[in-house]
């Protein structure tokens, strides 16, 4: 009963004035819990990464020998595209106003590609079947040809992503 009129924050008692409503005693408080609120976020998102990395080892060192099978000499990387009902969306997805953007294992990169060598395993939206694209090693790394076949795979696992251009809800059943 009494701590629901103390700020959630630094435990003080909240004034008498502020809405029932209120969980903090003033502005300093209340940013602070949103500071909170976004380290405990950067956190879970490093600990997802963590799960999955731990999880599916074993389906990436698969898919890595596959990619080493499959890619064109002249591949520095893969991009995957899920097909989305309307178009061929692709991943990594860099947004036009996004310079970087992160890694499975948290690093930083400029690439609009998973890179090839080293291995960087893929970080994508939904479990899903994916289009395997390869591109090329040199700048400005242009889609290679396809091969006689193309390569669809499943990724078993799904990273939350901010802001896409499309509904993930909209992908068809098919492609799951
Ligand atoms: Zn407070």
């Amino acid at each position: 009963m009494e701590d629901s009129f103390r700020c959630v924050i630094c435990g003080n008692p909240l004034a008498n004035k502020t809405k029932l409503s209120a969980r903090y005693c003033d502005r300093a408080c209340r940013n602070k819990a949103i500071d909170l609120r976004r380290r405990q976020e950067t956190l879970r998102r490093r600990n997802e990464n963590e799960r999955v990395l731990q999880e599916f080892s074993m389906w990436m060192a698969g898919f890595h020998l596959d990619l080493l099978r499959m890619a064109p000499a002249e591949a520095g990387g893969y991009r995957l595209g899920l097909w989305t009902g309307q178009m061929m969306y692709w991943f990594p997805s860099l947004l036009p106003s996004q310079v970087y953007r992160q890694t499975l294992h948290r690093t930083r990169t400029q690439d609009p590609f998973f890179s090839l060598h080293p291995f960087e395993p893929p970080i994508v939206p939904l479990v899903a079947h994916y289009k395997v694209q390869f591109v090329q090693n040199i700048p400005p790394h242009p889609d290679l040809p396809e091969s006689d076949k193309a390569w669809w795979l499943k990724v078993p696992y799904a990273l939350p992503h901010r802001r896409l251009p499309f509904n993930l809800k909209a992908v068809p059943r098919e492609k799951r």
